[in-house]
């Protein structure tokens, strides 16, 4: 079989022999860590040494972290408007989000749709601070309290948002914030008291773990956003049903690699994607680099080739052995033009041609090598058919 080249690493990371290795020992024990008997015992020991990696992986307390099955769930989670802390009920009346949010964020929240309002974007897709402030100002003038929603970084683009700033406007301002991290944990340093949320949704499967385990993790644990699943008391009467175990113990051994090795594997992979990046700059000069000079991802590269729809270059990538998607994995497969890169001002024409190769920790030179010989081999017919149509 040729050798294919995996760029898609934002739709899901291959699994870390790790996490494989924590996966199958878990799934090989028996025990719901609900029980009290040695079977249930060593499976919630199991959990605890998960958690306590997911929750260093962010510098969180363990005790802040609840398991869920999906980063869709924990976002679900948090976008509610009904909070305690300890005994005290915090209502929340209007959830602001930006508007290059995850459909996770933009569609699964759990507010009245006329309560949700939508913050723009600069030209690079980062929130604008003055609609943040102007929306703040004027929503606590009414005595309405806001749970602010804003991403740390964009799958689409890799575009990072001024999460710690905004965080510090809306608190001063008596909100509430979570962020859907789930596209930068593990991919960039990331610490939730330095950022300032007080809560981060995290999933296993963009960073090396196994699918079917996520996380959304409170910067104090005495704030609980109402259960979405009711039921048993499973992660402190958070999030009922019982644990995915192996999941989680494979979530918690991809953290704990990915922790270790952020720094060193930023810099190895930002490096591979300049490398591409430059070359096809300076080969093809009709791809269009939607995000080149903003702080971003160091894994992901969003281009596109003005006037050939991204799915005939998704298509004709992946025939001759290269993944990679059109915009976010959850819209492709449908025409519709990125809402991210709408929001950002992109024309409709280009919008329809972007193109997302994002790499991670698997990823080596010869992806790069073996994607720019694929490049050299499919655009120049791509070019021919666009000159013709
Ligand atoms: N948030 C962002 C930014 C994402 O990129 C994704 C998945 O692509 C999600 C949330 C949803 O995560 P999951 O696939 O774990 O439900």
């Amino acid at each position: 079989m040729n050798a294919r080249t995996y760029l898609d690493h934002n739709a899901t990371s291959p699994v870390r022999p790790e996490a494989r290795e924590a996966l199958l020992a878990a799934l090989d024990a028996t025990g719901n860590g609900s029980s009290v008997h040695a079977e249930g015992r060593a499976s919630r020991g199991v959990m605890d040494v998960a958690r306590a990696r997911v929750a260093a992986l962010v510098g969180a307390n363990p005790a802040g972290v609840i398991f869920t099955s999906s980063g869709t769930e924990a976002d679900a989670l948090a976008l509610t408007p009904d909070y305690r802390r300890g005994e005290t009920p915090i209502r929340c009346d209007v959830l602001l989000v930006s508007a290059v949010e995850h459909a996770a964020v933009l569609r699964g929240h759990r507010f009245p749709t006329d309560r949700v309002e939508v913050l723009p974007v600069d030209a690079r897709g980062r929130v604008k601070l003055d609609a943040l402030d102007a929306a703040l100002e004027r929503h606590s003038a009414a005595g309405r309290r806001v749970l602010l929603s804003l991403m740390v970084a964009n799958n689409e683009t890799g575009v990072i948002q001024p999460l710690a700033e905004a965080a510090r406007r809306a608190h001063a301002h008596g909100a509430l914030v979570h962020t859907d991290a789930v596209q930068a944990a593990g991919r960039i340093p990331l610490s939730l008291p330095l950022l300032g949320a007080d809560m981060m949704s995290v999933s296993a499967h963009k960073l090396g773990g196994a699918p079917g385990a996520a996380a959304l993790i409170l910067a104090d644990p005495d704030l609980r956003p109402a259960p979405l699943i009711g039921g048993g008391e499973q992660e402190r009467g958070r999030r009922a049903g019982s644990e995915n175990v192996p999941a989680i113990a494979a979530f918690g051994a991809a953290a704990l690699r990915a922790a270790d090795c952020v720094e060193a594997d930023g810099t190895r992979i930002n490096g591979l994607r300049e490398r591409l990046e430059d070359a096809l700059r300076c080969e093809f000069p009709e791809l269009v680099l939607l995000v080149g000079d903003v702080d971003r991802l160091p894994n992901t590269s969003c281009l596109a080739l003005p006037g050939v729809p991204a799915e005939t270059v998704v298509i004709a990538l992946d025939l001759a052995g290269v993944a990679a998607s059109a915009g976010a994995a959850c819209s492709s497969g449908k025409v519709a033009a990125s809402h991210v890169l709408g929001a950002m001002g992109v024309s409709e024409r280009i919008a329809r041609s972007a193109i997302r190769l994002s790499f991670g920790w698997s990823s080596g030179e010869e992806d790069v090598d073996r994607a720019l010989g694929v490049f050299r081999r499919v655009l120049p017919g791509l070019l021919r058919r666009r000159a013709a149509a």
